[in-house]
C-alpha cells in the first residue's frame, strides 16, 4: 500500500475527530456494568453498540449469547494471502463507588483539560474504539485493507466471566489468526509510548487452618490446644523471608532470569523509589535484593497475603480461641513457572509446615499463565513502528505486573502471538472515580491503530 492512502486515513480521522468524539460518548453514557444485574439489559445495549457499529462498517458481525453477558464476533472479508488480526476488547466497565468522589456523574461523559471523564472512557472502550475508528477511515475512504480482521468483544472481562474463554476453546477456527491485538494497557507515560511484552502470571491460593470443632472460651482452654489464628500466623512467616524471598521449594527453579539488555533498558526508565513512595503511599520501597523496583515489579515472582480472616474483629474485647482461621495469598509468576507446578509446590510445603495440634490445608482457586512475547518478533517491531508514527514519540518495550488471564488463553488456543498495545496512561484512574481517557491518546490511538494495519500486512 502507497503512503498517500496512510495520508487519506489520517484526513479522515482529522475531519471526523469531533464526531468520533461524540460516539464514543454515547457509548460511554450505557452504564454496562457487568457484575450488577441490575444492568443487564444496559450490559446487552453496549454489546448491541459496538455490533450495530462494525455492522456499518461491513463487517459480518454476531452478537452471541452465553450463558453471561453476550459475546460479539466480527469479521471481514477474509482474503487468503492476506494476514489476519484479531482485535480483543471489552465493553463493559468496572462498578462507579463511591459515587460521591466523581467530579462529574460516571455515565454522563464530560471533556475537561483535553480528557473525556467517564467510566469506561479508558478501560476499554476507548482504547478498543481506536481500532473501530481506524478501520472506519479505511472503509469510508475506499481503501483497501492491507490485512483481514477479527473481533471478539466481551462484556464479563471485569466480573471474571468465562464465556470468552469457553468460546476461544472451542472456535479456534474461527478465531484464527496470525496475531492478535488487545488494547487494554497504558503507555509508559504522558511522553513515552510502550509495548508490553510480558505479564506476570498467578497463581490463587487460600490456606485453611482448623482446631477446635467451635470457638472455645481462650479462660478455660488457652494454653492446653493449639490456636488456629496463631498457627496461621506462624505459616504466613514462613512463606517469605525477610528480604522478601519466597520460601516454597523450588518456587524459583524455572524463572527465567533478565537479559543484560532488559536490565539496561529498564534502568533508563528511571524509576525510582520516590516515585514508587508517592504512588502508593508507603513509607518506603522493600523487596528482593540484587533487583531494581521494576526489575522486583514486571518481572520477579512474588507471595502476597491479601486477606487474614480469624476470631473477633468487633468492638472492644471477645475472649475466644477461634475454631478456623483463613488466609488468602497470591503468587505474581514471570515467565518461565508454571501455575500449576508452583500451586502444587505451595500445598505441600504448607501442609510441611503446619504446627502441631491443628489441620492445616491449602488449595488452588485460580490461576494465569506468565505471557512473554519475543521483542524481536516481526509483529511487536510492527506495534512499535505504529506507536511511534502514531504518537510521534520513540516508544519503549516495557513489562507489567499484572496478568491478563485471556492472552495466556489465546496463545495456546490460537498458537498466535498477542501485541498488547495499550493506549491508557497509569494515571487514566481505571476502577477508580473520575476514569480518563486523553483526547491526546484517543487520536494517537486511532493513527497508531490506522498505521498497525499497514505494518502487519508484513
Ligand atoms: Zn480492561
Amino acid at each position: 500500500m502507497s503512503l498517500v492512502s496512510l495520508e487519506k486515513v489520517f484526513a479522515y480521522l482529522a475531519e471526523h475527530e469531533e464526531r468520533h468524539i461524540a460516539q464514543l460518548c454515547d457509548w460511554l453514557r450505557i452504564p454496562s456494568i457487568s457484575s450488577e444485574s441490575e444492568h443487564k439489559s444496559d450490559v446487552i445495549a453496549a454489546a448491541r453498540f459496538i455490533a450495530d457499529e462494525l455492522d456499518g462498517l461491513g463487517l459480518q458481525v454476531e452478537v452471541i449469547d452465553t450463558s453471561g453477558h453476550p459475546l460479539v464476533y466480527a469479521e471481514g472479508a477474509q482474503q487468503p494471502g492476506r494476514r489476519t488480526l484479531l482485535f480483543y476488547g471489552h465493553y463493559d466497565v468496572q462498578p462507579v463507588d463511591p459515587l460521591e468522589l466523581w467530579i462529574s456523574p460516571p455515565f454522563e461523559p464530560a471533556i475537561r483539560d483535553a480528557k473525556i471523564f467517564a467510566r469506561g472512557a479508558c478501560d476499554d472502550k476507548g482504547q478498543l474504539y481506536c481500532h473501530v475508528k481506524a478501520l472506519e477511515a479505511y472503509v469510508r475512504q475506499g481503501i483497501e485493507l492491507p490485512v483481514n480482521v477479527k473481533f471478539i468483544i466481551e462484556g464479563e472481562e471485569e466480573s471474571g466471566g468465562r464465556a470468552v474463554y469457553d468460546y476461544t476453546e472451542r472456535h479456534t477456527d474461527r478465531l484464527a489468526c496470525d496475531a492478535v491485538v488487545i488494547s487494554d494497557t497504558a503507555l509508559y507515560n504522558e511522553q513515552v509510548p510502550g509495548i508490553c511484552y510480558s505479564l506476570r502470571g498467578l497463581a490463587y491460593m487460600e490456606i485453611r487452618v482448623f482446631g477446635p470443632a467451635m470457638d472455645l472460651h481462650s479462660g478455660g482452654y488457652g494454653g492446653v490446644v493449639q490456636n488456629p489464628a496463631n498457627a496461621l500466623a506462624a505459616i504466613i512467616a514462613k512463606l517469605k523471608d525477610a528480604d522478601g524471598r519466597c520460601l516454597v521449594p523450588g518456587f524459583y527453579d524455572d524463572v527465567l532470569e533478565l537479559d543484560a539488555a532488559e536490565r539496561a533498558a529498564f534502568a533508563s526508565l528511571n524509576y525510582t523509589e520516590e516515585v514508587l513512595r508517592k504512588e502508593t503511599g508507603a513509607p518506603a520501597g522493600f523487596g528482593e535484593k540484587g533487583y531494581t523496583i521494576l526489575e522486583r515489579m514486571w518481572a520477579r515472582p512474588t507471595c502476597d497475603v491479601n486477606g487474614i480472616v480469624s476470631g473477633y474483629g468487633g468492638e472492644g474485647a471477645k475472649t475466644i480461641i477461634p475454631a478456623q482461621a483463613v488466609a488468602k495469598v497470591s503468587m505474581r509468576l514471570v515467565p518461565n513457572q508454571d501455575p500449576d507446578k508452583i500451586a502444587a509446590a505451595f500445598i505441600r510445603y504448607v501442609e510441611s509446615i503446619c504446627p502441631p495440634g491443628v489441620r492445616c490445608e491449602a488449595v488452588n482457586l485460580h490461576n494465569a499463565e506468565p505471557v512473554l512475547v519475543p521483542r524481536h518478533s516481526p509483529l511487536l517491531q510492527a506495534g512499535l513502528r505504529a506507536l511511534e508514527q502514531g504518537f510521534g514519540a520513540q516508544p519503549v518495550f516495557i513489562r507489567e505486573g499484572g496478568s491478563i488471564p485471556i492472552v495466556g488463553t489465546f496463545q495456546d488456543c490460537l498458537k498466535a502471538p498477542v501485541l498488547l498495545l495499550g493506549y491508557g496512561l497509569p494515571t487514566d484512574n481505571a476502577h477508580s472515580p473520575n476514569e480518563t481517557f486523553h483526547l491526546r491518546n484517543f487520536r494517537g490511538g486511532m493513527r497508531t491503530s490506522a498505521i498497525l494495519l499497514r505494518e502487519a500486512a508484513g
